[in-house]
């Protein structure tokens, strides 16, 4: 039977071979893709200015401009424009609120010091975004297309990106269903938009490693489900069992699956456990992408750095919460962190879990610690990366 959800990851496959994503099979053969030579630009008559970069809070300040290609069944994508932002005007009926047929991207762009804006593995994610906009059968586009339109937007947006260290320009390109009909079933007409969001660090006064809640009650995704899309229907589930973990004191879930709780992702962040595993070897291990995990870019980043240093063993595989807690009474734990887009990574520091709190190790030589010696070393190396210090092929350079 063949899978109907992806076992390999849509960061490294190609859309051409893929038998669920062929953009002309979706487009009925009418114009599949949006094209950078169509785009054209309208500019804010006065430019709006920032508030000081310490005063941005995350997603909460938009710049001028966003860029916006709609599609229909009958004649497929119209031209992209980039165009003042604005609210969007929609039919109540519109699927995207009835059936949350709805998909989204996070991406940054960075300013280094030498002052050269640039995006970060940007592809990998208008790749992830076809894989999400088809398994809610709405359209797919060229990646190469998308990747130019959004890189001329963040052009004209590159005055808004804070120069420093932590400071970035987040991406938000998104898709939803807009046919104005109650209808369940796929819709005949789409928006692809993208809007930007000056941001700040992270982390603005260095690591705080957190707390997370492994919830044996409520499941984020499940095999043959749609959790390795982008969907905003797949953070739905997790608004009141976030709410119920922070109300005992802790900042995220650690998402299980199964009778034995495999751990999937932490929050809305993919998860690495560093330990010695059970055959006595050192390992940095995530969870293999097996339908309920959300191939993440920070996590195929994390995998090719670690695996080209070749220290440890690196492993996609599986790893339980018995397997966790002997590994944290024998000793042979040594961190566990999150990653993603927004945090790079994101120190662990306790698990609590059907009643008792699991110690999670941060520094061994540095009892005021907030991440652990490899969490850092990862995150400032994909730093370095992101920010231009090291020159490296997963970064483009924006003139
Ligand atoms: C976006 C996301 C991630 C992280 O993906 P990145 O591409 O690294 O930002 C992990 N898990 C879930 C559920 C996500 O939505």
């Amino acid at each position: 039977m063949a899978s109907r959800f992806l076992l390999r990851s849509p960061l490294t496959s190609s859309l051409k071979n893929s038998r669920y994503f062929s953009a002309a099979a979706y487009n009925a053969g009418n114009k599949d893709s949006f094209y950078h030579k169509d785009l054209s630009i309208e500019k804010v008559a006065t430019p709006k200015s920032y508030p000081p970069k310490d005063q941005l809070l995350f997603g909460h300040t938009f710049t001028d401009h966003m860029l916006e290609a709609k599609w229909t069944r009958e004649n497929g994508w119209e031209k992209p424009k980039i165009v003042p932002f604005h609210n969007l005007s929609l039919h109540p009926a519109s699927s995207v609120f009835h059936y949350a047929l709805e998909c989204f991207e996070g991406a940054k762009a960075y300013r280094g010091k030498d002052g050269k804006v640039r995006m970060f593995r940007f592809d990998a994610n208008m790749r992830r975004m076809n894989n999400s906009t088809a398994s809610i059968s709405l359209p797919t586009f060229d990646v190469e297309e998308a990747v130019k339109c959004v890189t001329e937007l963040v052009k004209l947006e590159s005055n808004a990106i804070p120069e420093g260290f932590g400071y970035s320009m987040y991406l938000r390109p998104t898709v939803i269903a807009t046919e104005p009909t109650l209808g369940v079933r796929e819709s005949n007409s789409a928006l692809f938009y993208t809007i930007c969001c000056p941001c700040g660090p992270y982390f603005p006064t260095g690591f705080k490693a957190v707390r997370l809640f492994a919830d044996t009650e409520h499941v984020r995704a499940w095999p043959g489900g749609t959790g390795n899309s982008k969907l905003g229907s797949n953070y739905d589930g997790g608004m009141y069992p976030t709410k119920l973990a922070n109300q005992k004191g802790y900042q995220q879930i650690l998402w299980l699956f199964g009778e034995e709780h495999k751990i999937t992702e932490a929050g809305t962040m993919n998860a690495f456990v560093y330990w010695t595993n059970e055959e006595g070897v050192l390992e940095l291990l995530t969870p293999k992408l097996d339908g309920t995990i959300l191939p993440g870019v920070t996590r195929d980043s994390i995998l090719g750095i670690c695996r080209k240093w070749g220290e440890f063993k690196v492993t996609e595989g599986s790893i339980n919460m018995k397997q966790l807690i002997k590994a944290s009474k024998e000793g042979r734990l040594r961190e566990l962190f999150g990653a993603g887009t927004a945090c790079v990574i994101s120190p662990v520091k306790e698990v609590g879990y059907l009643g008792t709190n699991i110690p999670i190790p941060l520094d061994p030589n540095d009892p005021t610690a907030e991440s652990g010696p490899l969490a850092r070393r990862i995150y400032e190396e994909i730093m370095a990366i992101q920010y231009g210090d090291i020159p490296h092929e997963w970064t483009t350079t924006i003139d």
